[in-house]
């Protein structure tokens, strides 16, 4: 009888037990890794700690020769390569980090076949003369395959485009033979639909996982005085732990993290503004030690692989529902529970409109932009399942009742806000569709400011008429007629709200609206504490 070849399969199990010291595969894992140990290309979509980075490195391992590792996180390739190596593996990477020998010496290696791995940013893999060696590799020691890490970066819909990524259809272009694999753990449609196309991947199978995370509690709480209620979210739950505050400017952040240390709490900035020495610095210091709060711009987080953060805390909104699931994504890692907290309130909407107005992109994208934003409002008002609308959004199904997010475990209370809404529409409408919310309010409550008795608003059939709901009760309905649609925050008028079509059956009555009670901020102290 014949002997059984040894399959594919009990070598990749083998190299996860023996070198990464794991007992089995996870989710798709091992389906990934059979298929492009067979030459097969892929596009894996995993969520962010799903455990990407096995579904090529035991490739890499079993088949023939070093598999390249394109990766735009620089800062991050000496962890993952000193990692490996403590494994036994053979890794190096190449960057502008290198100093000119360190990089001959890898380029030696390379073309020895003494690497097993080797990590590369996209603008080297490019350059014609590492092109060049990777042929000279090809007809040598041979490429096991190529993997292109957050492959989202190819699109511009992507919420991190690399223009250096465009040019990795090369790979398959100059390499037709070598096996690729592209990952990613930004789901949206399409991005997807990007990648496929921008990186030639038609063949390639696709690998979609579950982006459920159930061990993330989700919450979004109304702003009233954020620092406040971030100070007390710390406190009562997180007061040793590790964890992340985004904040939209860079200025917010140094501002924040200053604050943050001032009572006592050991909180680093970090954005894209710090020298490199800083930044470099700070993020090796969350990474390394315990319960260090980093408070970061987006630019902060992507790649960073530190299991036990504990919360992800937003200041302001992050642009898309995209933005904000991978900006979350990195609590809880570990699979504990861990938490993510936004605050949000009208500002918010008003600021980044404001931002995705002001660029001088194209006209097209930045409606798209403004989708993705609504995208995001709706979810923060959404009565519903947290982790359900944020699966919905990604095109999985949930069967909702998570017990682990705030519509859950204290379900929202709603209300017919029909009349209020007339009323707010209808101030928005008579006063001229360019004043701010403050300002409708003090027109809605009756109040003869000077700038009412300039406008001579007080004539207004609107004038008062909004008096037996509060302050913040106003405020709240304005917030939710903006992320519901009713509203549109008209940039050129600094600001001010404008109706859309949307907002027409309402104010002729053909339509209910039903919004959410939020809870009466419990101390208010001014207004001007709402940013
Ligand atoms: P991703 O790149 O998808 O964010 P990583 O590849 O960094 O995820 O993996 C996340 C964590 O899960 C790492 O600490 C990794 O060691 C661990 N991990 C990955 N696969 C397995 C597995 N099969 N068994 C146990 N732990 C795993």
């Amino acid at each position: 009888a014949q002997r059984p070849m040894p399959s594919p399969l009990t070598s990749a199990q083998q190299i996860l037990h023996a070198t990464f010291g794991y007992s089995t595969f996870r989710g798709e894992q091992q389906a990934i890794v059979e298929h492009v140990v067979s030459g097969g290309d892929a596009l894996v979509l995993m969520p962010t700690g799903g455990g990407k980075s096995l579904c090529y490195q035991i490739p890499s391992l079993l088949r023939p020769g070093v598999g390249i590792v394109v990766s735009p996180l620089i800062a991050l390739m000496q962890d993952q390569v000193d990692a490996l190596k403590q494994l036994g593996v053979k890794a190096a990477f190449l960057n502008s980090s290198l100093e000119f020998d360190a990089a001959r010496e890898v380029f030696t290696q390379l073309v020895r076949g003494e690497l097993n791995i080797l990590y590369v940013a996209p603008e080297r893999l490019t350059m014609p003369n590492f092109l060049d060696t990777l042929e000279q590799v090809a007809s040598g020691p041979g490429l096991a395959l190529f993997a292109i890490d957050e492959a989202h970066c190819v699109s511009e819909w992507g919420h991190d485009f690399r223009r250096e990524y465009r040019a990795l259809s090369i790979l398959h272009e100059r390499f037709p033979s070598v096996p690729r694999i592209a990952l990613t753990a930004t789901a949206d449609a399409p991005t997807r639909r990007d990648i496929v196309e921008r990186l030639a991947l038609e063949q390639a199978r696709q690998f979609v996982s579950s982006f459920d995370r159930p061990n993330i509690r989700y919450r979004v709480t109304q702003k009233d005085n954020a620092r406040k209620q971030l100070q007390v979210f710390l406190e009562t739950e997180h007061a040793n732990d590790a964890g992340i505050i985004y904040c939209l400017s860079r200025k917010k952040v140094e501002e924040t993290a200053a604050w943050l240390k001032d009572q006592g709490w050991d909180a680093l900035p970090y954005h894209a503004g710090l020298d490199p020495a800083t930044r470099n610095t700070n993020q090796r210091r969350f990474l390394r030690e315990e319960g260090v709060i980093m408070v970061a711009t987006v630019a902060f987080g992507m790649g960073i692989d530190k299991p036990n953060v504990r919360f992800v805390a937003h200041l302001d909104l992050p642009k898309s529902m995209e933005g904000y699931y991978q900006e979350t994504g990195r609590a809880g890692r570990d699979g504990l529970p861990a938490d993510a907290w936004m605050a949000f309130g009208l500002g918010d909407v008003v600021s980044m409109r404001r931002l995705l107005d002001s660029g001088d992109a194209p006209e097209e994208r930045k409606r798209l932009e403004r989708q993705k934003l609504d995208a995001l409002l709706g979810y923060c008002e959404a009565t519903a399942c947290r982790h359900q609308t944020i699966l919905r959004y990604f095109g999985e199904e949930h069967p909702g009742n998570c017990d682990q997010c705030d519509n859950c475990l204290e379900p929202v209370d709603t209300w017919d806000a029909t009349q209020a809404a007339q009323m707010a529409l209808s101030c928005v409408y008579r006063t001229g569709q360019r004043f701010g919310v403050g300002y409708l309010i003090d027109v809605l409550l009756g109040k003869t400011t000077q700038q009412v008795e300039r406008f001579q608003h007080q004539q207004l059939s609107t004038f008062g008429i909004g008096q037996d709901l509060s302050q913040s009760q106003w405020s709240s309905v304005y917030r939710q007629l903006v992320a519901g649609g009713l509203l549109e925050v008209d940039m050129e008028a600094f600001g001010g709200l404008r109706l859309t079509e949307t907002a027409r059956p309402v104010l002729k009555g053909k339509q209910e609206i039903w919004l959410r009670r939020d809870p009466e901020p419990a101390k208010r102290k001014s207004s001007r504490a709402e940013r």
